[in-house]
C-alpha cells in the first residue's frame, strides 16, 4: 500500500478502481468491455488504424529520402515492417477476442508487453527497439483515438478519476454517478474542480503536486477527502478501518441533517441567513435537503460549459426559471456570466492571454460581448417573474465598469417592454465584491447596489497574489490573513453605512471558525456548497452575537493567520466543531 497527501477539497470517503484521465505526456487509454458482436468492428478499427499508421510513416519515408537521402529513410522502413507483422496482428486479435475488452486498451497492453520483455534482456541495442515500438504503438493509438479527447460523459463503470487537471467542461460533463471521487495534481481548495466536486457531493483530494502520476488504471484507491489522504492498493485492515470510518460518518451526516430544520439563529436571538451556491440547475434538491433557505450564489457560467454551443436565451430562461420555480419563493441569486481565468468555456471564444487570472474575465468579457450579454440578461430578467430572483455582477472593479453593466440591463429592460416580456421592475441588483480595487471603494459602489455578496475565493487570490488553482501556493490562500480580514470588515461596514446587506458567497463562509468571526463583524448572509450549511448552521445556533462580536475584535487584532487559527481554535473549540 502507499498513502499519499493532498488537499482535502471535497468531503467524503470513497474507493474503487482508477481511472487515468488525460496524462499530459501519455494519452489516456480507454479502457472499457465489448460485446462478442462488437468484435469484429473492433478488429476492423485496428486495421484502418493501422493502415492510416503506415500512410503516415511512408509519408515520412519519402520526405526524409527526399531531404536526407536513402539511408535516413532505413529507420521508416522498419517501422513498416512492424506495422505488418503478421505475428503482432496475429497476437492482437487472439487477445481482443480472448478479453473482450476494446481496441485500444488490448493494443495499449501489447505494447507494455513487448516492451518489458525487451528492456529486461539488458541488451542495449534491443532496449533501443523499445523506442520504435512506442512510437508505432503511439501512431496507431492516435488514430484509433482519432487524437480526441475522451469524454467522461462516456464512463461505463464506478472509477476513482486519477487526473493532472481537470477543465471545469470535464466536471460538467462527466458521468457523475460512475465517478466516486476524485484525486488530482493541481487544485486547491477553491479550485473550480473542488467547488464542482463538493457541489456534486464527489470526494476529491486535489493539489498532489506530481503524486497522482504515480497511479495506474485499475489500482484501487481509497480516497478520504475530509482528511486528504489517498492509499493506493490498500491492504485488508485499512480497507476494513475506512469502512467503518465510512459508517461513522454517515451517522454524523444523519445529526447534521436533523439541524437541517432548525432556523440558523445565535444563542442570543439573531437570526442569520444561511444560503447555498449551486452552479447547475439540479443541485436545488441539494439546497432544501442540506436547510439552505435560498440560493446566494447560482453561478451560471456552468450552463456555458456544457458541451456544444452557448445555450440561447430560451435555454437560459428555461434553466433560471427551473431554480427560482424548485426553490418556491426563496430568494436566488443568479449571477452573470464568469468566464475566463481559469473558467475556460470551449466554445465561446478564445481564451489564450497571458494572464488569464488579470485578463479578459467575467463582467470584462461580458461587456465586450454584447449580444451574449444582453441575451443573458433578457433570460434573467423574464426568469425572475417565477420567484425571487436577484441579479449580481461578477469582478466589478470600479464605478464605470459597474456603471456600464447597470446600464447594459437597463437596454435589457427596454428591450423585455418592446417585446412584451413581463419582468420584476424592482429586480434587486448586486455586485460580487471580490477585486481588491472594489472592497477598497465599496462607499462608493454600495451607493449603486441593492446588496454586496464578498467572493473570497478571489479576493484572495487578488489580495495575496496567489493563484487559487495553483497547489504549488495554495498554503498561502488564507482567509485569516490580516489583510483579508480587515478588508472584510471594511466591506461589511461600508455596505451597512449605506443600508446595503453583505453576504458572503467565497468559501471561507463555509468554515464553521471563519463563520464566528463573521458573524461577529455583521455579514447578514453565509452561502455555500449545500453540503457545508449543516456544520455552518450549528456553528450560528452554538454561539451568541455578543460573544462573536468578541472574537471577531480579537481576530482583528492579531497579526498574523496562524495567530488567528491558533486563537479560534483555543477559544472555540468546545463548541465549534470544524471537520479537517
Ligand atoms: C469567489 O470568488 O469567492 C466566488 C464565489 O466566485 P467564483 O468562485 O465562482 O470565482
Ligand atoms: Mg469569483
Amino acid at each position: 500500500m502507499r498513502t499519499l497527501q493532498g488537499i482535502p477539497a471535497s468531503p467524503g470517503i470513497a474507493s474503487g478502481p482508477a481511472f487515468v484521465f488525460l496524462d499530459d505526456e501519455e494519452p489516456m487509454i480507454p479502457r472499457y468491455a465489448v460485446t462478442g458482436r462488437e468484435l469484429d468492428g473492433e478488429w476492423d478499427r485496428f486495421v484502418v488504424a493501422v493502415g492510416k499508421a503506415k500512410d503516415d510513416v511512408k509519408a515520412m519515408r519519402d520526405r526524409a529520402t527526399r531531404e536526407m537521402g536513402q539511408e535516413h529513410a532505413a529507420i521508416f522502413d522498419a517501422h513498416l515492417l512492424m506495422l505488418d507483422d503478421p505475428e503482432v496482428h496475429d497476437a492482437i486479435e487472439v487477445s481482443l477476442r480472448s478479453s473482450l475488452l476494446n481496441i485500444e486498451w488490448i493494443v495499449f497492453q501489447y505494447e507494455q508487453a513487448i516492451v518489458q520483455r525487451l528492456e529486461g534482456l539488458g541488451d542495449p541495442v534491443l532496449q533501443e527497439r523499445s523506442v520504435d515500438v512506442h512510437d508505432i504503438t503511439k501512431r496507431i493509438l492516435n488514430h484509433l483515438m482519432l487524437k480526441e479527447r475522451f469524454s467522461l460523459a462516456d464512463l461505463a463503470s464506478d472509477v476513482v478519476l486519477i487526473a493532472k487537471n481537470l477543465l471545469p467542461s470535464d466536471m460538467i460533463s462527466m458521468n457523475r454517478q460512475r465517478v466516486k471521487a476524485i484525486v488530482m495534481d493541481a487544485g486547491g481548495k477553491t479550485s473550480h474542480t473542488a467547488i464542482l466536486a463538493r457541489a456534486f457531493e464527489i470526494p476529491a483530494v486535489l493539489g498532489l503536486g506530481g503524486g497522482a502520476r504515480s497511479i495506474k488504471n485499475d489500482d484501487v484507491v481509497i480516497v478520504d477527502g475530509t482528511t486528504g489522504d489517498v492509499r493506493v492498493e490498500p491492504d485488508v485492515q485499512t480497507f476494513e478501518r475506512y469502512g467503518r470510518l465510512r459508517e461513522r460518518m454517515a451517522e454524523r451526516e444523519l445529526d447534521l441533517a436533523s439541524i437541517a430544520e432548525m432556523p440558523a439563529t445565535t444563542l442570543d436571538g439573531k437570526d442569520v441567513l444561511i444560503q447555498a451556491n449551486i452552479e447547475v440547475p439540479e443541485e436545488t434538491e441539494s439546497v432544501l435537503r442540506h436547510g439552505a433557505t435560498g440560493i446566494g450564489l447560482f453561478r451560471s457560467e456552468f450552463l456555458f460549459l456544457q458541451p456544444g454551443r452557448a445555450p440561447s436565451e430560451e435555454a437560459q430562461y428555461a434553466a433560471y426559471s427551473r431554480v427560482l420555480e424548485s426553490m418556491a419563493g426563496l430568494p436566488v441569486t443568479i449571477r452573470t456570466l464568469d468566464v475566463g481565468g481559469d473558467k475556460v468555456v470551449p466554445d465561446l471564444s478564445v481564451f489564450e492571454e497571458k494572464n488569464p487570472l488579470l485578463g479578459w474575465r467575467a463582467i470584462r468579457y461580458c461587456l465586450s460581448d454584447m449580444d451574449l450579454f444582453q441575451s443573458q440578461l433578457r433570460a434573467l430578467l423574464r426568469a425572475s417573474v417565477h420567484g425571487d430572483a436577484r441579479i449580481m455582477f461578477p469582478m466589478i472593479s470600479g464605478p464605470v465598469e459597474l456603471d456600464q453593466a447597470i446600464a447594459a440591463l437597463e437596454v435589457a429592460k427596454l428591450e423585455c417592454r418592446k417585446r412584451h416580456q413581463a419582468f420584476r421592475e424592482d429586480l434587486p441588483v448586486g455586485i460580487m465584491i471580490e477585486v481588491p480595487s472594489a472592497a477598497l471603494i465599496a462607499d462608493i459602489l454600495a451607493t449603486r447596489v441593492d446588496f454586496f455578496s464578498i467572493g473570497t475565493n478571489d479576493l484572495i487570490q487578488y489580495t495575496i497574489a496567489v493563484d487559487r488553482g495553483n497547489e504549488k501556493v495554495a498554503y498561502l490562500h488564507e482567509p485569516f490573513h490580516p489583510a483579508v480580514l480587515r478588508l472584510i470588515k471594511r466591506v461589511i461596514d461600508d455596505g451597512h453605512a449605506a443600508g446595503i446587506p453583505v453576504s458572503m458567497c467565497g468559501e471561507m463562509a463555509s468554515d464553521p471558525f471563519a463563520a464566528v468571526v463573521l458573524l461577529g463583524l455583521g455579514l447578514d448572509a453565509f452561502s455555500m456548497s449545500a453540503v457545508s450549511v449543516p456544520d455552518v448552521k450549528r456553528t450560528i445556533r452554538s454561539i451568541s452575537f455578543a460573544e462573536a462580536q468578541t472574537v471577531a475584535l480579537e481576530a482583528l487584532r492579531l497579526t498574523s493567520h496562524q495567530e488567528t487559527e491558533t486563537f479560534l481554535a483555543r477559544r472555540l473549540a468546545d463548541r465549534v466543531f470544524r471537520s479537517e
